[in-house]
């Protein structure tokens, strides 16, 4: 995937479209991420008796509510912003080479005017 956690992402679509957050949680096998204050879903949840495995006490209960929890949403539904020009871009690699002499795949802002290399 193209999108990593710690990347700042900006909504392509849906109700929070425009709107940028940071990924929380990447995940490259259900290609869906979960982003910081976007894609916000009510969780209804029935208060419950809390598993307490110390101490025998007066019993503890979770309190049912509406909680606000992000839902993930597909990356194709997402764009990197780029963290040079601060702009929503397609993602494209490049191969660079380590001090070492090995060569690792960056990703790079494909924005014609940037170009500059996203990763570190
Ligand atoms: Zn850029």
């Amino acid at each position: 995937m193209k999108i990593r956690k710690g990347d700042t992402v900006q909504m392509a679509s849906g109700k929070d479209r425009g709107k940028r957050g940071s990924v929380l949680e990447a995940r490259p096998g259900e290609r869906r991420v979960i982003v910081e204050n976007l894609n916000i879903v009510k969780d209804h949840r029935r208060p419950r008796p809390m598993k307490n495995p110390s101490r025998m006490g007066q019993a503890q209960v979770q309190p049912g509510g509406i909680f606000d929890l992000a839902a993930a949403v597909p990356v194709s539904n997402v764009m990197l912003v780029c963290p040079v020009c601060q702009r929503a871009t397609r993602v494209g690699y490049s191969v660079r080479e380590t001090k070492e002499g090995a060569t690792t795949k960056v990703r790079i802002c494909k924005r014609a005017d940037c170009g500059e290399v996203v990763d570190r």
